[in-house]
């Protein structure tokens, strides 16, 4: 087994990078957040930014962790807003609204409030 670390992610909060690692080791993936405090000599580079660098120990898993992790975004923006189709009752026009922005916004037409809800 290879002992070089790949960076595969640089994370704001150890919150973030903790959340990171738990996914990648749900999908077989042992990912480790680099000890700023304590880098050791593979840490080389990697220290001398800011953020919590995730580091994966294999060529083969740092390319499947990139692909999890885009899902994994994916996954955090569907969450973060779902747009809906919704027809004006004032003046009939058809505008999209992110639902996560709250249940009663206005309309981009004529101003008037929306109960976007369903
Ligand atoms: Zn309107």
């Amino acid at each position: 087994m290879s002992m070089e670390s790949i960076c595969i992610r640089r994370c704001n909060t150890i919150e973030e990078a903790e959340i990171v690692i738990s996914w990648l080791e749900e999908n077989g993936i042992d990912a480790t957040v680099l000890d700023r405090n304590n880098p050791g000599p593979l840490a080389f580079g990697l220290t001398d930014r800011e953020g919590y660098p995730v580091l994966v120990t294999q060529d083969a898993n740092a390319k499947k962790a990139t692909l999890l992790l885009e899902e994994h975004d994916k996954q955090k923006a569907a969450i973060k807003s779902e747009f809906r189709e919704i027809t004006c009752d004032k003046c009939g026009m058809q505008s999209q609204f992110d639902i996560a922005r709250g249940a009663v916004q206005s309309c981009d037409n004529c101003g008037a409030f929306l109960d976007i809800s369903e």
